[in-house]
């Protein structure tokens, strides 16, 4: 049985993140989205564990219940450490088997003084290496996976503040760990031209700060939504794919300063160098020529193919494919001509993913003919459209969004003349 996770998710008691994250409005939300087993987020916050505990029904098998809805207990901390000269931030996903072990490792992180309270993704004054060494030898069976691995601030190969090898960061700890997080500006296909990264799984999860952006991306895991599957799924790269952002449409694809108005895509970067022409100082080097700079293959030596919108390596078949999409709100906006966050909006897709189907679905399998009957023509064009690729984006730079289009102007402009013409 396959099965749809999001397992980087956050809860209310992180920072900059929505009030409205408890576990009813979650277990709500991964309905309309399709999501079979969902993180809690921040499971080493007090407050949160405590709202688990007396809400969650334990299962037994290492997931917990509300509802329809799987949980599994995760979080997102921050190792912030300097090493050899240099000063490191990386985020890490941790996996536990149980509340009990959640409040076992709350409790040894508070004893080393580590500040659990005052975010739920907590800041750890520790190398990664520690932070291995103290979550396996509390349990385990946990499972950490290094988040978002190309952001230029604060990942395992961040432009400013990770490494170049994998074994650096991880030390004696890098064969315990099993998979990456490709985040929001890098899709798989960036991940498969890096060969360090060839026995890991390859993930996405959506990094949600708030309830509609959860499944924004998914891994589709091989097995059953247990933790003993979910880390054999892991270790064995037993994957059916991921669905993605287009990997422009995240803050950090192309590297520039945003204050300055400077992007540069990386052959640009190449040849004007990391220096802005405006403030002088360096830009912050996009994901793209990170992976550039750490790629062992080029894009032709993967044979990329496109197999009905599932996008798959011909030379290296082994890998799990993957679908490139745009949220169903924003299509909405953009055929309603409206904004995301209008009632408009809001009240359609909500119509829509309780009335037709579960939005990743809508978004991969759900027959056009249907959509256009609920929602009108144009919005099933769009969504036609998305599944096709068929559309442009203005690349994401320096903590800006790229901003997607899938109508252009000159269409919409005929469109209107033909309307005047009545
Ligand atoms: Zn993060
Ligand atoms: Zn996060
Ligand atoms: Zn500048």
């Amino acid at each position: 049985m396959a099965y749809v996770a999001d397992l980087h998710i956050h809860s209310r008691f992180s920072r900059a993140c929505s009030s409205q994250l408890n576990i009813p409005n979650l277990a709500k939300w991964s309905q309309f989205k399709g999501i079979d087993l969902m993180g809690t987020g921040d499971c080493l916050h007090p407050l949160w564990q405590t709202e688990l505990k007396s809400v969650l029904k334990d299962v037994g098998d290492g997931t917990y219940l509300y509802g329809g809805t799987k949980f599994i207990l995760t979080t997102e901390v921050a190792c912030i450490y300097s090493e050899g000269g240099s000063v490191h931030r990386i985020h890490i996903l941790i996996f536990l088997p149980s509340l009990d072990s959640t409040f076992k490792l709350s409790e040894v992180l508070t004893k080393k003084g580590i500040n659990l309270v005052s975010d739920g993704r907590p800041i750890m004054g520790m190398s990664t290496k520690a932070l291995c060494e103290i979550v396996f030898s509390v349990e385990p069976k946990a499972l950490i996976i290094p988040a978002h691995i190309w952001t230029p601030w604060f990942s395992l190969f961040g432009s400013e503040s990770g490494y170049d090898k994998f074994s650096d960061c991880f030390g004696d700890f890098s064969d315990q760990i099993y998979g990456i997080e490709t985040g929001l500006s890098s899709e798989p296909a960036m991940n498969w031209r890096v060969s360090q990264l060839d026995q890991k799984s390859i993930l996405s999860f959506s990094d949600a700060h708030s309830l509609p952006r959860l499944g924004r991306e998914v891994t589709i895991f091989g097995g059953q939504p247990s933790f003993l599957d979910l880390s054999k799924d892991l270790k064995l790269k037993n994957i059916i794919g991921t669905i993605e952002f287009f990997p422009e449409e995240g803050k950090y694809h192309y590297s520039g300063h945003r204050n300055c108005n400077v992007v540069y895509s990386p052959e640009e970067l190449k040849q004007k160098g990391e220096v802005c022409p405006v403030c002088k100082k360096r830009l912050t080097v996009g994901v793209m020529a990170r992976v550039e700079d750490l790629a062992t293959r080029t894009n032709e030596q993967l044979e990329i193919i496109n197999d009905s919108g599932v996008i798959k390596s011909k030379a290296y078949p082994k890998r799990a494919g993957f679908r490139m999409l745009v949220q169903l709100e924003e299509i909405l906006a953009e055929s309603l001509n409206s904004s995301v966050s209008s009632q408009k909006v809001k009240d359609l897709y909500q119509r829509l993913v309780t009335t037709l189907d579960p939005e990743l679905k809508i978004l991969t399998k759900t027959k056009i003919e249907l959509i256009a009957m609920s929602a009108g023509e144009k919005i099933a064009e769009g969504v036609k459209r998305v599944r096709e690729g068929k559309l442009t984006i203005e690349p994401g730079y320096d903590n800006t969004y790229g901003k997607v289009k899938i109508f252009n102007e000159e269409e919409e402009s005929k469109k209107q003349e033909q309307i005047s013409l009545f």
